[in-house]
């Protein structure tokens, strides 16, 4: 498995339309490997295939329970709201308030291409929410409140 480049806000294909995966290949077990690489390595929550620049629809999470691989997700209920910060490995050292729901149910397929559904409250629901959005085209800086603010990395006081 490999870490692969993320592609940052001004790249067109992260407003792309991403595409149904129709069955599960070799190429795409790769993939969704890499996709879990890079994301770990970036220290992100979610990453969708659009980041690394495949338009196909499959996003990886793992908000510190573990790793969550989904194939075609469909928000299927959301309910609430919450307001916080939020983040995005393609536009790296910033961050913005958004308002979300604060609970989210998706129906996806998992890597073995069976139906599963994974509901969320807070940060998971934001992550199940943000990812999906790549998906459509859809960026978190159209969502944001107030504008971008900067964000001091790890080891920067
Ligand atoms: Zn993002």
């Amino acid at each position: 498995m490999a870490v692969r480049k993320i592609r940052e806000l001004g790249d067109e294909i992260l407003r792309k339309q991403c595409k149904e995966v129709p069955k599960m290949t070799l190429r795409t077990k790769m993939l969704i490997g890499d996709m879990l690489d890079t994301m770990y390595d970036a220290m992100g929550v979610g990453l969708a295939a659009s980041q690394v620049g495949i338009l196909k629809r499959i996003v990886t999470i793992d908000v510190g329970d573990g790793p969550i691989v989904l194939i075609n997700p469909e928000v299927i209920e959301t309910s609430g709201e919450q307001t916080g910060e939020e983040g995005c490995l393609s536009v790296p050292g910033k961050a913005g308030v958004v308002t979300r729901p604060s609970y989210a149910k998706v129906r996806a397929l998992n890597e073995n291409m069976e139906e599963i559904e994974v509901e969320g409250e807070g940060l998971l629901a934001r992550a199940l929410l943000h990812e999906i959005d790549h998906l459509d085209g859809k960026v978190y800086v159209d969502l944001v409140e107030g504008g971008l603010h900067d964000v001091k990395k790890e080891g920067e006081e």
